[in-house]
């Protein structure tokens, strides 16, 4: 998605593109592409500096791609390519860490010193904010809550290759995995009958609304694991507030209620009821919002005092 975001953080207008194709020169085009049309919907005459967030493992201080599992990218240079061929600043950072930065700006996190972001999409990304910085890391890895181990012996193999990551078992894909796990109990499933390749996180969070049994089976475990993971980030970094994003944390509520009581119970040495849990306020937005915050601020940088 290219968009256009004015200083209060509000989308003015958006181009999305279904990428066909990983090749490097290919995404650089599109990208280069969208953002020109988007900046002439939007009115506006000259470009801006531009802001990328990108999956993986970004040196936002090059604009480099080190390292993209979902693109299979080794070493490129998305930022100084798109630079290229728009003549304007552009920055690049990972995506998880722009959401982060977008909703520290504008969203759940505006106004605290100390916060943390979690996606919860197919896998899980994260960012932290301490002492009102935006924290990068030695090879800027920090932030990468979805693949610290919560199941290292009876967990589910995570897709980097350990047992029992976070990811594996709290994104929306672990919660389809609980549901299979589980669904041994459930032989007379209405959940799953029928849906083997096609069940969605979704559905599954609105059958145990529903008080599907299986659903619920599912969801208590997912609870479970979401919790453990939540509580090493509050031994972490003990922030304000976590926000919670991505596709699973639209169950709100129901999933609110049923996680902190857990988390309470698992923190231990840090002071109890000092992280408060919530969902994201930009939703699938607070990737781009965070890009553009990143692009006007020229680099990475969050600031409590002034957004
Ligand atoms: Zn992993």
């Amino acid at each position: 998605m290219a968009a256009v975001v004015d200083e209060q953080g509000t989308i003015l207008y958006r181009q999305e593109t279904d990428i066909s194709e990983h090749g490097f020169d290919f995404v650089v085009e599109t990208i280069a592409k969208d953002v020109r049309a988007a900046a002439e919907a939007a009115g506006e005459p000259r470009l801006p500096p531009i802001g990328i967030g990108s999956p993986g493992n970004i040196d936002p201080t090059s604009g480099a791609v080190r390292y993209s599992p979902n693109f299979e990218w080794h070493d490129v240079p998305l930022g100084a390519e798109v630079e290229k061929r728009l003549g304007v600043p552009v920055l690049v950072g990972n995506d998880a860490r722009c959401a982060t930065l977008g909703e520290h700006a504008f969203g759940s996190g505006k106004g605290t010193t100390n916060f943390a972001m979690l996606t919860l999409g197919t896998g899980i990304g994260g960012g932290i904010v301490a002492d009102g910085t935006l924290v990068l890391g030695n090879a800027f890895g920090a932030g990468e809550f979805g693949h610290h181990q919560i199941r290292a012996t009876d967990g589910f193999v995570c897709g980097c290759g350990k047992t029992g990551c976070f990811e594996a078992q709290a994104s929306g894909q672990g919660l389809l995995r609980h549901v299979w796990a589980v669904s041994p109990s459930f032989p007379r499933s209405a959940l799953i009958e029928g849906k083997r390749s096609k069940l969605g996180s979704k559905a599954v969070r609105r059958a145990a609304e529903a008080g599907d049994p299986h659903a619920l089976a599912a969801w208590a475990r997912y609870i479970d694991d979401l919790a453990r993971g939540l509580a090493n980030v509050i031994a972490f970094v003990n922030p304000e507030v976590i926000a919670l994003g991505g596709g699973v944390s639209s169950a709100g509520d129901f999933m609110l209620n049923a996680v902190r009581p857990k988390v309470e119970v698992l923190t231990t040495m840090v002071p109890r009821g000092t992280t408060r849990i919530v969902t994201a306020a930009l939703g699938n937005d607070a990737g781009a919002i965070g890009a553009a915050v990143m692009a006007r601020r020229g680099g990475l940088v969050a600031r409590t005092a002034t957004s």
